[in-house]
């Protein structure tokens, strides 16, 4: 075997032991976060002790998703508090947006003041006004719980509008207004066009018009995919809700 040979083995080796390394971390991330929380069926791990001030925004996360049909008491869910950028980028290979939920169903939320319940951005700036610690959990655990009744490939074969106006409609816990919302989407404000806000307002607005006003149920919004422009068209078109 020449030199160059055995180096280049070795280069495969570790560069096959780092990958698999990072997947038993991603798949089973536990041991990096020594301290645990459990409210009800959801464990948050974190590699700091909790605050008791978090406690509250902890539990009004776990509390939204209770309210979706998708939920049941007997299942458990682990929410990760990752307090560095670092750790975070490192276990969501650079995830943008303030959480993720990965094919385990393990998720994690991008550090920021967990005693305020804030969420920081990727630049480190508390941007997201009205969005706080409680929202992104019960966003990314409604991605789990469709993950586990629907299975992660369905969800992810979905529209962006089905997959996140679902989990927006379910964190936010909105109250809706058909004619209202018709009128924002009608002003075209930035706030719902997501990829200028980062917001999932107008996603939220056409999943929330199948479930409430086509009286849809949860099964159908998101295991049939659906082209966004036609279901939006379908959302000017229509008279009142009820
Ligand atoms: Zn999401």
């Amino acid at each position: 075997m020449t030199n160059r040979f055995r180096a280049v083995r070795i280069i495969a080796g570790v560069a096959a032991g780092v990958f698999l390394l990072s997947l038993a971390a991603i798949a089973a991330p536990s041991p990096l976060f020594p301290y645990r929380l459990q409210r009800s069926n959801v464990v948050f791990h974190s590699r700091i002790p909790l605050p008791g001030e978090s406690i509250t925004f902890l539990d009004e996360g776990s509390r939204h998703i209770s309210r979706s049909p998708l939920y049941s008491r007997n299942d458990k869910y682990d929410v990760f508090l990752c307090n560095s950028p670092a750790l975070f980028d490192a276990l969501t290979f650079g995830a943008r947006g303030g959480g993720i939920t990965n094919p385990w169903r393990n998720v994690f939320i991008r550090p920021g003041d967990i005693r305020g319940g804030r969420v920081f951005d990727r630049q480190g700036n508390d941007r997201a006004k009205d969005r706080d610690l409680a929202y992104y959990v019960a966003h990314e655990l409604t991605h789990a719980m469709a993950f586990r009744k629907f299975g992660f490939l369905v969800s992810y074969g979905l529209s962006a509008f089905q997959r996140e106006g679902y989990a927006d409609y379910v964190a936010r816990a909105a109250n809706h207004d058909l004619a209202e919302e018709k009128s924002v989407m009608a002003a075209n404000g930035p706030e719902v066009h997501p990829k200028q806000s980062g917001l999932y307002l107008r996603y939220e607005f056409l999943v929330a018009y199948r479930l409430e006003c086509r009286r849809m149920s949860v099964e159908e919004v998101l295991t049939k995919p659906l082209p966004q422009k036609l279901v939006e068209g379908r959302f000017r078109a229509a008279g009142s809700c009820q």
